[in-house]
């Protein structure tokens, strides 16, 4: 049987990410062809050797309750020519050959190191850390890392987090997973990372025995514009609940984000709206300070019943984007939504039938939303019949309306 998958859209490539503190974004050094030369790895090695690599950890946090969770490692390379490289510029250089399995392994002992300095100052942090699948796939990769463990003593494995691309742990499942479970004995937990990008195949996960479903950043980041991303979104949370794993959403940019994930029930977060990565003998000072955002203490979870509430303002905002672009001319596809087929729509018909639509904030809601809905197409049909002036004041009209109906929708769902 066909494997049933919810996405299979590849993000990550040879590119840097951007905003990313103290990163420059020089012309890659990867090239067309992403493997580097041997001057590449030549310099890859020196710069291995001479000590040019380090690790920057960016926090994991419950955004509710203000838990810090833990830190991935991010590996940088300090070029001394080039500055501050992200691992977009220089891992493809060095993917498929043996240098992955050094680099790896340097980065495991220094993500320990600086483990074991932060025990020093009394803090007890878990780290996650990115593992190339091909070095987990090495037939000695368990003991090489029950060695290096055995170096640092001070630190349980039970500490330590190890993060595999989906999409790469797809490559060799039997034996990823017979890795996995190996690592799970020394009390290891894994991650599948930028989950959602693969399969996200149901089959597969029943066979990987993951403890973490990290959500990519790209379904996180759209969320709020894009009514498919939520879709996925949605689609993985599910996931994660009926396999039981736990949910780390990717990608929490600003407040809104972090908002729209704890309605949907995910509490876990990283992102540059928590915090940006940063070295390791910074981070004492930030988990000293931090403090959730005040608007995401006490938001629960919304009924799943009620997410329609959720996706309305995702949809109509991007519905009206839609409207927007054809009046402007920027696109020929008339948008077309009738008020009783958005998901909104069908919500409010439900709870009206139900005998739920008595009071006066939904009937004001139902009324905003069929004024928004009827006006949008007095929009179009402006438009169509090539009537501009009027059409372009009567969009200003819509906007103004649809930003009326988005904040009754946030005072609706807060009232939740
Ligand atoms: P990843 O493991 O999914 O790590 C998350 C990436 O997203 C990091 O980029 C991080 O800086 C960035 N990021 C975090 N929050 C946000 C946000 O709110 N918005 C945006 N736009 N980006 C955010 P970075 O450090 O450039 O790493 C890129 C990828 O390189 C990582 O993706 C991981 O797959 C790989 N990588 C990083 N360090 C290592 C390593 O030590 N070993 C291996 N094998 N791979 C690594
Ligand atoms: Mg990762
Ligand atoms: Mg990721």
């Amino acid at each position: 049987m066909e494997a049933q998958t919810i996405a299979g859209i590849a993000t990550w490539g040879a590119g840097s990410w951007p905003g990313d503190r103290g990163v420059h974004h020089p012309s890659s050094l990867v090239g067309r062809h992403g493997r580097g030369s041997e001057d590449d790895l030549g310099r890859v090695r020196v710069g291995l050797e001479t000590g040019e690599f380090e690790l920057h950890f960016q926090p994991r946090v419950n955004m509710c309750t203000g838990a810090i969770l833990g830190a991935e490692a991010l590996i940088r390379w300090r070029h001394p020519e080039r500055g501050l490289l992200s691992p977009g510029d220089f891992l493809p250089l060095i993917e498929g050959g043996p240098l992955v399995v050094e680099l790896g392994e340097w980065v495991i002992t220094r993500a320990l190191a600086e483990m074991e300095r932060w025990r020093e100052e009394g803090i007890d942090l878990p780290v996650s850390i990115n593992i190339d699948a091909l070095q987990l796939q090495q037939a000695q990769f368990v003991e090489r890392l029950t060695a290096i463990l055995a170096a640092f003593p001070g630190i349980p494995a039970s500490r330590l987090e190890l993060e595999v691309l989906e999409s790469r742990a797809l490559e060799d499942i039997a034996q990823v997973s017979a890795v996995i479970r190996a690592c799970s004995r020394l009390g290891i937990t894994f991650a599948l990372d930028d989950f959602g990008t693969g399969y996200s195949s149901l089959s597969y996960l029943k066979r990987l025995p993951v403890d973490v479903l990290k959500i990519d950043q790209t379904f996180v980041l759209d969320m709020l514009d894009d009514p498919e991303d939520l879709t996925i979104l949605e689609g993985i949370l599910g996931l994660a609940k009926a396999f039981r794993r736990q949910a780390v959403a990717e990608g929490v940019e600003t407040v809104d984000h972090g908002l729209m994930l704890l309605r949907l029930g995910c509490q876990v977060a990283q992102g540059f709206g928590i915090a940006r990565p940063m070295p390791g003998a910074e981070v004492p000072d930030w988990i000293a300070e931090w403090r959730p955002d005040p608007r995401w203490t006490n938001v629960s979870a919304v009924a799943q019943a009620h997410w329609p509430l959720l996706y309305a303002s995702v949809e109509h905002r991007a519905w009206i984007s839609e409207v927007e672009n054809y009046v402007h001319g920027r696109s020929d596809a008339r948008p077309a939504m009738d008020h009783h087929h958005c998901r909104f729509g069908s919500w409010l018909d439900a709870e009206a039938s139900a005998g739920r639509g008595d009071h006066t904030a939904f009937q004001v809601m139902d009324a905003l939303h069929q004024q928004l809905h009827g006006f949008a197409d007095g929009v179009l049909n402006q438009a169509i019949a090539r009537d501009r002036g009027p059409a372009m004041a009567s969009l200003r009209e819509l906007l103004t309306l649809r930003d009326g109906m988005l904040e009754r929708l946030q005072y609706f769902v807060q009232t939740l």
